[in-house]
C-alpha cells in the first residue's frame, strides 16, 4: 500500500482548504456591510471582523487537525471556542500528489511553525481597495520559511461577471510554487513596488536613490510578493519597520520557491522560529531577479537608520 504522504505536504494541503474558507469569509463580511473596525496602534493599523472570524478559522482549523504544531497568528483574540461553522475539515487532492522533497519528509508537527495573516492589507480592504488583500499562512522549519498559502479572495473581482473572483496561491521549496503564471519583469526597467498607507521620508529616500523608472504603491506585502512574480514590479523595497514575520513568511516561501530573494534591508534573511520577535525591524527588500543591483544601492544612511 501506498506510504501517506508526509507531514508538510498534509499541512500544505490543509492550509490550502483553509485559505480558500477564509477568503470566503473576507468576502462575506464584506458583503454583509458591517466591518466592524478596531484601531489597533493607530488609525494605520486596523483589525476588522474578517481579520478576527478569519484568524479564529484559520487557527482553530488547523489546530484540530495538527495539534502539536506551533501557530501564531497576527490578532491578539479572546481565547473563546470557536464556532463549528468556522471550521475548514477539507484538503487539496493535487498538493498530496507532489513527493515531498527528501529533506523534508521527516518533519514532525512540534518542528513546525505556521505564521498566519488572517487579512493582510486591511487599511485597503477598508477602503475597497480589494484586490490588494490576501490571506496568509506561512510554514517555517528549522528558523526557515518553507512553504506558503496566499489567497487572494477578489482577484479578478473588477474582471467582468463571469470572471472567477479569488485564487489560491502556494508553494513549496524545492517543489516550485503553483495557481499564477510565473513572469519576468520587463528587462532593464526599475520598477519598484513598496507601501501605500505607511509611507514616511525614509522609505521615500531609499525608493529615491534607486532612481526608479517607476514606483507602484500598493496595499499589503503579499499583494506586493505578487506583483514581483507577476512581472509588474522589478523590486519591493520597504526601508521602515511595521512588516511583521505572518507579513513575510508565506511570501518568502512563495518567492524563494521559485528562485527569488526578500531580506531586510541589509541583507539579513528573516528568521521564522517560534521565540523570534514579531516585528521586521530593519525593513524588506525582495526581487525575483537582479537582488543584488538593488541591495548594493541601497544608501547606508537608510541602512544606518534601520536597527534590525
Ligand atoms: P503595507 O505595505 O503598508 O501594506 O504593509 C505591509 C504589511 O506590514 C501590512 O500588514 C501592514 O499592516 C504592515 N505594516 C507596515 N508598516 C506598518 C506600520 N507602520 N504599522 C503597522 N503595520 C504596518
Ligand atoms: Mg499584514
Ligand atoms: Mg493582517
Amino acid at each position: 500500500s501506498m506510504a501517506s504522504p508526509a507531514l508538510l505536504m498534509r499541512v500544505v494541503a490543509s492550509a490550502y482548504s483553509v485559505a480558500e474558507k477564509a477568503a470566503t469569509i473576507v468576502r462575506n463580511v464584506m458583503a454583509a456591510g458591517d466591518l466592524g473596525i478596531v484601531e489597533k496602534t493607530g488609525a494605520n493599523d486596523l483589525q476588522t471582523k474578517a481579520d478576527r472570524l478569519v484568524q479564529m478559522s484559520i487557527c482553530a482549523s488547523l489546530a484540530r487537525k495538527f495539534p502539536k504544531v506551533t501557530i501564531i497568528g497576527e490578532e491578539e483574540l479572546p481565547t473563546d471556542e470557536v464556532t463549528e461553522e468556522l471550521i475548514e475539515d477539507g484538503h487539496c487532492e493535487e498538493i498530496l500528489k507532489k513527493t515531498c522533497p527528501a529533506q523534508y519528509t521527516e518533519i514532525k508537527e512540534e518542528e513546525l511553525v505556521i505564521w498566519v495573516d488572517p487579512l493582510d492589507g486591511t487599511k485597503e480592504y477598508t477602503e475597497g481597495l480589494l484586490d490588494h488583500v490576501t490571506v496568509l499562512i506561512g510554514i517555517a522549519y528549522g528558523g526557515k520559511a518553507i512553504a506558503g498559502v496566499i489567497n487572494q479572495p477578489y482577484y479578478n473581482y473588477e474582471a467582468g461577471a463571469d470572471a472567477v473572483v479569488g485564487r489560491t496561491i502556494w508553494g513549496v521549496l524545492g517543489i516550485g510554487a503553483f495557481g499564477f503564471q510565473l513572469t519576468e519583469a520587463p528587462a532593464g526597467k526599475h520598477i519598484i513596488v513598496t507601501t501605500r498607507s505607511h509611507n514616511s521620508t525614509l522609505v521615500n529616500d531609499c525608493i529615491s536613490a534607486l532612481n526608479p523608472d517607476s514606483v507602484i504603491r500598493v496595499g499589503g506585502a503579499g499583494n506586493k510578493i505578487i506583483q514581483l512574480i507577476e512581472g509588474k514590479a522589478s523590486a519591493y523595497v520597504f526601508a521602515s519597520p511595521g512588516c511583521k514575520k505572518w507579513d513575510t513568511c508565506a511570501p518568502e516561501a512563495i518567492l524563494h520557491a521559485v528562485g527569488g530573494k526578500i531580506t531586510d534591508i541589509h541583507g539579513n534573511s528573516f528568521q521564522y522560529n517560534k521565540e523570534v520577535k514579531h516585528l521586521n525591524s530593519a525593513g524588506v527588500l525582495a526581487t525575483l531577479r537582479n537582488y543584488d543591483y538593488y541591495a548594493s544601492r541601497i544608501p547606508n544612511t537608510v541602512k544606518q537608520s534601520l536597527v534590525p
